[in-house]
């Protein structure tokens, strides 16, 4: 019998009623391996309604016990961790080891979320004007969403429902339809951890449930992050309907490698950062530029070698680089992307595309691929591709390094190496790109910094984790207070000031 993966709503798995399901996939295999419900819109208002039952008591939990579950959850995780990753990988493809990190750096937010007492401090102004006090308090918003995407589906929705919850909302989880079992794992575990039931649901499904979820006064703001039209067409759809929305989306971040840069440095950070979870990452790098003709030789004479050695399998076998990409469909999409680089005149240096691996032919697997003299005008430089794809562009010299990813639509992320201060200043100051990395190729911020591309990659105002998170999931309230004993001044018909 196949495996079916429900709902988590009002504190238990339940089976959904749309009589959709989608198939979940083995990535070594290619076999189906279980099927997960599709929600359709009265799934949705379940977890909505128990969401909004919740509320009113999870909001007037103190700051203090909603930290105390979050600390729990982080005790009760550590005893399942190897579960967890195990099961991610199985669904993701990506290795174990990986999923460990998936798993950590959400973690590590949840982290964040323990001093929410501190985090939600006001502001407090004694003697504001005569008798007067003025203080400011930060309040939740009621039931907010997570919409999330397949390639971190441990660290996205815990980026997403732990500042969330801690902040004092109920939250209403959509993860990717491709993974969805470690979502459904982490609702049980905060559960355990003393989260009250409806606080933390979990609806599977694909875009009617996403609809569902956009269209419903009750839901007070919505968090996204997967491909960019998405993105967009959430943000849209949802600040018209007067939600608070927040949605990131896709990259195509670039690595510039300045003729000072240490090279054995630099290609060993191209080769994890380009190659490592099959390039399915939001903050791979995609693009190396190699500035003057003596770098980029150089460049691709040591790349060369270390990509063909790249060593991939299934995603348990830890001997392993990267593992199988997360669907055939998109393994195909990322072929179609290096037949069309071919065809635009991009040299393809290195061609993973017949890597076979005996006892797993049909698995989603690829090899890594390199392409040389990629030009800006060409699809595979200006679309994300999303697998284990490398494209060098060659700059003449540092502005035209600088300008290729300024002038890029897309913003998420991008690093510079080199020796030298000056120019590593220089490049952080101009580049329009929201996260920078020096002699660092995937900036990812911790947890108390805040996460959030520019352009096409993100959409809103605030960005995740971090204080924007507290922001995000709280409203202000301002408050002018007068305890004045003997103030008898009459009806005031001008504007108060504080004089
Ligand atoms: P995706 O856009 O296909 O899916 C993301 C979510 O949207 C999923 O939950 C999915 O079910 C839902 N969805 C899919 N189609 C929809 C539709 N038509 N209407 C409404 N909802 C829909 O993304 P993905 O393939 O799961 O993830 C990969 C993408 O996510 C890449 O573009 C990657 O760069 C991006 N990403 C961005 C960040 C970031 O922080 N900027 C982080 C991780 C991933």
């Amino acid at each position: 019998m196949m495996r079916e993966i429900g709902h988590f709503i009002g504190g238990k798995e339940v089976k959904g009623s749309s009589g959709r399901f989608g198939d979940v996939f083995n990535p070594n295999t290619g076999e189906v391996q279980a099927k997960v419900a599709l929600a359709d819109k009265s799934d949705v208002d379940k977890a909505i309604a128990n969401a909004e039952a919740a509320f009113p008591v999870w909001a007037a939990t103190n700051p203090q016990r909603r930290a105390r579950v979050m600390f729990k959850f982080l005790e009760l995780i550590q005893r399942e961790f190897d579960d967890f990753a195990r099961l991610l990988s199985s669904e993701h493809g990506k290795t174990v080891a990986d999923s460990r990190g998936d798993i950590q750096r959400g973690l590590e937010v949840v982290e964040f979320a323990c001093g929410i007492p501190h985090l939600l401090k006001g502001e407090f102004s004694d003697g504001a004007g005569p008798g007067i006090d003025l203080f400011s308090m930060r309040q939740p918003l009621g039931v907010v969403a997570g919409i999330t995407p397949f390639n971190f589906p441990a660290m996205i929705p815990l980026w997403k429902c732990a500042p969330a919850i801690a902040c004092g909302n109920t939250f209403i989880l959509k993860p990717s339809e491709r993974d969805p079992s470690v979502p459904l794992r982490i609702a049980e575990l905060f559960l355990k951890a003393g989260l009250p039931e409806g606080v933390l649901n979990v609806v599977n499904g694909d875009k009617e449930a996403v609809d569902a979820l956009l269209t419903d006064p009750r839901v007070k703001a919505i968090g996204f992050v997967g491909s960019s039209a998405i993105a967009e067409y959430i943000y849209a759809t949802g600040t018209a309907r007067g939600k608070r929305v927040q949605c990131f989306g896709g990259a195509k971040n670039h690595m510039i490698v300045m003729p000072d840069a240490d090279m054995d440095q630099a290609v060993d950070a191209l080769i994890g950062a380009g190659y490592g979870s099959a390039g399915e990452r939001c903050m791979a790098v995609s693009v190396a530029v190699p500035v003057g003709k003596k770098t980029a030789d150089t460049l691709l004479q040591k790349l060369i070698p270390r990509v063909e050695g790249l060593k991939i399998g299934p995603a348990d076998d830890a001997g392993v680089d990267y593992g199988p990409m997360v669907t055939r469909e998109l393994l195909n999409k990322v072929k179609g992307y290096i037949e069309d680089g071919i065809k635009e005149g991009a040299k393809l240096v290195v061609d993973g595309r017949n890597f076979k691996l005996q006892g797993y032919e049909n698995g989603n697997f690829i090899g890594g691929c390199l392409f040389d003299e990629v030009q800006p005008h060409m699809r595979i430089y200006k679309e994300e591709i999303f697998g284990p794809v490398l494209s060098v562009v060659r700059a003449k010299d540092y502005e035209e390094a600088l300008r290729l990813p300024s002038e890029h639509e897309y913003g998420n992320g991008v690093a510079i190496f080199t020796r030298d201060g000056d120019t590593a200043r220089d490049f952080t100051n101009r580049v329009q790109v929201g996260m920078v990395g020096i002699n660092f190729a995937i900036p990812v911020p911790l947890s108390y910094y805040t996460f959030g591309g520019w352009k096409r990659s993100g959409f809103g105002d605030l960005n995740q984790h971090g204080p924007d998170a507290v922001r995000f999931y709280t409203k202000t309230k301002t408050v002018t207070a007068r305890w004045p004993s003997g103030t008898k001044e009459g009806a005031e018909f001008v504007i108060p000031t504080m004089r």
